[in-house]
Protein backbone atom coordinates (compact mmCIF):
# COMPACT_ATOMS: atom_id res chain seq x y z
CA UNK A 1 0.00 0.00 0.00
CA UNK A 2 1.46 3.67 -0.88
CA UNK A 3 0.16 6.71 0.95
CA UNK A 4 -0.12 10.50 -0.68
CA UNK A 5 -1.16 13.78 0.34
CA UNK A 6 -2.20 16.61 -1.77
CA UNK A 7 -2.90 20.29 -1.05
CA UNK A 8 -3.77 23.32 -2.76
CA UNK A 9 -4.78 26.27 -2.51
CA UNK A 10 -7.09 29.50 -4.66
CA UNK A 11 -7.79 32.98 -4.58
CA UNK A 12 -11.44 34.22 -4.88
CA UNK A 13 -12.15 35.93 -7.92
CA UNK A 14 -15.36 38.01 -8.80
CA UNK A 15 -16.82 36.68 -12.33
CA UNK A 16 -16.69 33.24 -11.95
CA UNK A 17 -18.59 29.97 -10.90
CA UNK A 18 -17.56 28.45 -7.24
CA UNK A 19 -16.84 25.17 -7.96
CA UNK A 20 -15.68 21.95 -5.34
CA UNK A 21 -15.91 18.41 -5.67
CA UNK A 22 -17.45 19.04 -9.39
CA UNK A 23 -20.30 20.79 -8.02
CA UNK A 24 -21.36 24.13 -8.52
CA UNK A 25 -22.22 25.99 -5.70
CA UNK A 26 -24.14 29.41 -5.32
CA UNK A 27 -22.18 32.19 -4.41
CA UNK A 28 -20.76 35.66 -5.12
CA UNK A 29 -17.32 34.53 -6.07
CA UNK A 30 -15.56 31.45 -8.13
CA UNK A 31 -12.22 30.69 -7.54
CA UNK A 32 -9.36 32.22 -10.10
CA UNK A 33 -7.27 29.59 -11.97
CA UNK A 34 -5.78 28.45 -15.17
CA UNK A 35 -8.45 25.24 -14.76
CA UNK A 36 -12.13 25.57 -13.22
CA UNK A 37 -10.74 26.15 -10.10
CA UNK A 38 -11.32 22.91 -8.23
CA UNK A 39 -9.04 23.44 -5.48
CA UNK A 40 -10.68 19.73 -4.08
CA UNK A 41 -9.86 18.27 -7.06
CA UNK A 42 -6.67 19.41 -7.63
CA UNK A 43 -5.77 18.77 -3.95
CA UNK A 44 -6.77 14.88 -4.38
CA UNK A 45 -5.02 14.74 -7.92
CA UNK A 46 -2.00 16.18 -6.15
CA UNK A 47 -2.52 13.18 -3.39
CA UNK A 48 -2.92 10.50 -5.82
CA UNK A 49 0.18 11.55 -8.03
CA UNK A 50 2.00 11.77 -4.53
CA UNK A 51 1.19 7.98 -3.83
CA UNK A 52 2.65 6.76 -6.94
CA UNK A 53 5.59 9.30 -6.73
CA UNK A 54 4.68 10.45 -10.19
CA UNK A 55 5.61 14.58 -9.48
CA UNK A 56 2.96 16.45 -9.21
CA UNK A 57 -0.05 18.01 -10.78
CA UNK A 58 1.47 20.86 -12.50
CA UNK A 59 4.30 18.26 -14.54
CA UNK A 60 1.25 16.16 -15.80
CA UNK A 61 -1.29 19.36 -16.81
CA UNK A 62 0.98 22.34 -16.97
CA UNK A 63 -0.91 25.60 -16.76
CA UNK A 64 1.22 27.30 -19.26
CA UNK A 65 -0.72 24.93 -21.94
CA UNK A 66 -4.05 26.37 -23.53
CA UNK A 67 -5.66 22.78 -23.81
CA UNK A 68 -6.38 23.18 -19.90
CA UNK A 69 -7.62 26.67 -19.76
CA UNK A 70 -10.94 26.58 -18.08
CA UNK A 71 -11.00 22.78 -18.19
CA UNK A 72 -13.12 20.57 -15.82
CA UNK A 73 -10.97 19.58 -13.13
CA UNK A 74 -12.52 16.37 -13.13
CA UNK A 75 -11.55 15.54 -16.41
CA UNK A 76 -8.23 15.88 -14.84
CA UNK A 77 -9.07 13.31 -12.07
CA UNK A 78 -9.94 10.71 -14.64
CA UNK A 79 -6.57 10.99 -16.41
CA UNK A 80 -4.57 10.79 -13.06
CA UNK A 81 -6.52 7.54 -12.17
CA UNK A 82 -5.91 6.37 -16.12
CA UNK A 83 -2.21 7.13 -15.50
CA UNK A 84 -2.54 4.63 -11.89
CA UNK A 85 -4.74 2.07 -13.67
CA UNK A 86 -1.97 1.63 -16.07
CA UNK A 87 0.56 1.12 -13.40
CA UNK A 88 -1.57 -1.58 -11.78
CA UNK A 89 -2.90 1.10 -8.95
CA UNK A 90 -6.15 0.91 -7.51
CA UNK A 91 -7.13 3.88 -4.56
CA UNK A 92 -8.73 1.99 -1.39
CA UNK A 93 -9.82 5.51 0.66
CA UNK A 94 -9.60 8.96 0.35
CA UNK A 95 -10.17 11.50 2.83
CA UNK A 96 -10.34 15.58 1.81
CA UNK A 97 -10.42 18.34 4.18
CA UNK A 98 -11.79 21.52 2.69
CA UNK A 99 -10.54 24.97 4.86
CA UNK A 100 -13.71 27.48 3.86
CA UNK A 101 -14.71 30.53 5.56
CA UNK A 102 -17.86 30.47 3.51
CA UNK A 103 -19.96 29.45 1.79
CA UNK A 104 -21.31 27.07 4.09
CA UNK A 105 -20.51 23.45 2.23
CA UNK A 106 -22.76 20.55 4.03
CA UNK A 107 -25.48 20.57 2.35
CA UNK A 108 -22.87 20.04 -1.04
CA UNK A 109 -21.03 17.51 0.31
CA UNK A 110 -23.13 14.06 -0.41
CA UNK A 111 -22.74 15.06 -4.18
CA UNK A 112 -19.11 16.06 -4.20
CA UNK A 113 -18.39 12.41 -2.90
CA UNK A 114 -21.05 11.10 -5.57
CA UNK A 115 -18.61 13.00 -8.28
CA UNK A 116 -15.38 11.57 -6.61
CA UNK A 117 -16.66 8.28 -6.44
CA UNK A 118 -17.86 8.21 -10.31
CA UNK A 119 -14.56 10.00 -11.15
CA UNK A 120 -12.41 7.09 -9.12
CA UNK A 121 -14.64 4.14 -9.86
CA UNK A 122 -14.68 2.90 -6.35
CA UNK A 123 -17.73 2.81 -3.93
CA UNK A 124 -18.68 6.52 -2.48
CA UNK A 125 -18.00 4.36 1.01
CA UNK A 126 -14.33 4.74 0.50
CA UNK A 127 -14.50 8.61 -0.14
CA UNK A 128 -14.54 11.18 2.92
CA UNK A 129 -15.09 14.80 2.55
CA UNK A 130 -15.38 17.09 5.07
CA UNK A 131 -15.51 20.52 5.24
CA UNK A 132 -14.16 23.27 8.09
CA UNK A 133 -13.62 26.77 8.79
CA UNK A 134 -10.07 28.48 10.17
CA UNK A 135 -12.46 30.36 12.68
CA UNK A 136 -11.35 33.70 11.20
CA UNK A 137 -7.74 33.29 11.23
CA UNK A 138 -5.90 33.05 7.86
CA UNK A 139 -6.30 33.57 4.65
CA UNK A 140 -9.17 31.33 4.40
CA UNK A 141 -11.19 32.77 7.75
CA UNK A 142 -10.92 36.53 5.93
CA UNK A 143 -12.49 35.15 2.91
CA UNK A 144 -9.58 35.50 0.70
CA UNK A 145 -9.61 32.18 -0.92
CA UNK A 146 -9.73 28.42 -0.37
CA UNK A 147 -7.69 25.76 0.55
CA UNK A 148 -7.78 21.87 0.42
CA UNK A 149 -5.74 18.78 1.90
CA UNK A 150 -6.12 15.47 0.86
CA UNK A 151 -4.68 12.09 1.69
CA UNK A 152 -5.38 8.78 -0.22
CA UNK A 153 -4.30 5.02 0.00
CA UNK A 154 -3.19 3.38 -3.19
CA UNK A 155 -3.30 -0.41 -3.50
CA UNK A 156 -0.50 -2.11 -5.87
MG1 LIG B 1 -4.94 24.26 -8.20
Amino acid sequence: MRIGHGFDAHRFEEGRPLILGGVTIPYEQGLAAHSDGDVLVHALCDALIGAAALGDIGKHFPDSDVEFKNIDSRILLRDVIDKLEARSFSVSNVDVTVIAQRPKLSGYIEEMKINIADDLGIDSQRINIKATTTEGMGFEGRGEGISAHAVVLLIE
